[in-house]
């Protein structure tokens, strides 16, 4: 078969191991899933209401102009309805944007360590990566714009960062958009959005009309607590949007993710309370970690990226011997370290008891 030769050297995304299975493996009742972000509260109970009592008609198609959601966005987020993208999830809006612009001959600057189907769908396309370390968690702005040639169509900008969770400070941002060239593309992934500081976050939205090479991704897989529907948006100018329309699916969103994305919009309370439990328990967890001299990354989201004494896949494997599924640094591009969601105030106890148990270990020397 003649398939994209890259594929050969190519591995698909590895889901962690079923729930279920983890119990049966390690003979455990419980188990305390903080490996994907996900929002530990669930999702807004108007959603939860509005698809016990309305059912969409599934023998017919989603409408693939999302138009209720689209018009609702528009306005919340005070942009123009043509200035708006909606994908099955924002990893799909990655995969057009890779598709619209990346191809052989190409190449795409990112940062290293950042969220990996940047990478993944470049490298589909045929094009050159170029990753750039972040310091200390932090994007490495200057480092990213020395490495832009004029082979460079796209540049992934995680703001916060995933798996560091450092936000890209304001002035930073708008320093880098002044010096980057108008004809790269630049992608502001704001995933976490909702969970960062509003003090230090850019007004991206109002830049729009001025940078036209601006893409921003937001989602509503995080503090909105709808992953399993995927959904996400991007939000640009007016003028990017029929390239990635061509890209994009016909149907690509469904009924229910649409439905449920519009009356989540409208439950800013459910937000608040998401951001406010998240940011309270990751301070507690932060105040444990000093406590036992663990280094751990400056995080605006609901994940923290924690360095540890010994390899972060020996702590996950340990950890989750324990019932907690944390995802080790080793699978990221950061060795000796973990990356762990914020959970819920129980669960995130527990992780601590556990972790403390690790850490007098470790300091035993009777775990290496
Ligand atoms: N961007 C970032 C930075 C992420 O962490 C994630 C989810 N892990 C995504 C995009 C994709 O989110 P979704 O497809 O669920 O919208």
């Amino acid at each position: 078969m003649k398939s994209k030769h890259i594929l050969n050297k190519m591995t698909p995304y590895q889901p962690g191991k079923q729930i279920e299975e983890v119990k049966r493996e390690y003979g455990l009742d419980r188990i305390v899933e903080l490996a994907s972000n996900e929002n530990p509260f669930g999702y807004s109970g108007k959603v939860a209401d509005y698809l016990s009592s309305h059912k969409p008609a599934l023998n017919i198609y989603p409408d693939g102009y999302t138009t209720e959601l689209r018009r609702a966005l528009a306005n919340k987020l005070g942009v123009s309805e043509n200035q708006l993208i909606f994908g099955n999830g924002t990893d799909e809006i990655v995969q057009m944007i890779g598709r619209a612009y990346l191809y052989p001959g190409a190449n795409t600057v990112m940062a290293m360590p950042t969220f990996p189907q940047y990478k993944h769908n470049a490298l589909v396309e045929g094009a050159e990566v170029k990753e750039v370390p972040t310091i200390n968690g932090y994007h490495d702005l200057d480092g990213m714009l020395a490495a832009i040639d004029d082979k460079t169509n796209v540049i992934w900008l995680c703001s916060p960062n995933n798996p560091t969770g450092c936000l890209i400070p304001r002035d930073d941002l708008y320093r880098f958009m002044e010096k980057c060239p108008s004809d790269v593309l630049v992608v502001l992934d704001e995933a976490y959005f909702e969970y960062a500081d509003k003090k230090l976050q850019p007004e991206i939205l109002s830049y729009l009309e001025q940078y036209k090479n601006l893409v921003v991704l937001r989602t509503f897989s995080k503090a909105y607590g709808l992953a399993g529907l995927r959904i996400g948006y991007g939000i640009t100018n007016p003028e990017l949007i029929p390239g990635l329309d061509v890209v994009r699916g016909p149907f690509n969103t469904s009924s229910f993710a649409q439905q449920a994305a519009l009356v989540a919009l409208e439950d800013d309370e459910f937000i608040e309370d998401t951001v406010s439990r998240n940011n309270a328990i990751k301070k507690s967890f932060g105040q444990f970690l000093d406590s036992i001299g663990w280094h751990y990354f400056d995080s605006q989201t609901n994940f923290m990226l924690v360095s540890t004494p010994i390899s972060g896949d020996r702590v996950f494997q340990y950890l989750q011997e324990n019932g907690f599924i944390v995802r080790p640094g080793e699978g990221l591009g950061v060795s000796k370290t973990i990356r762990v969601t914020i959970g819920n105030e129980t669960d995130m106890q527990d992780l601590q008891e556990v972790l403390y148990q690790l850490h007098t270990k470790i300091n035993e020397g009777s775990l290496t």
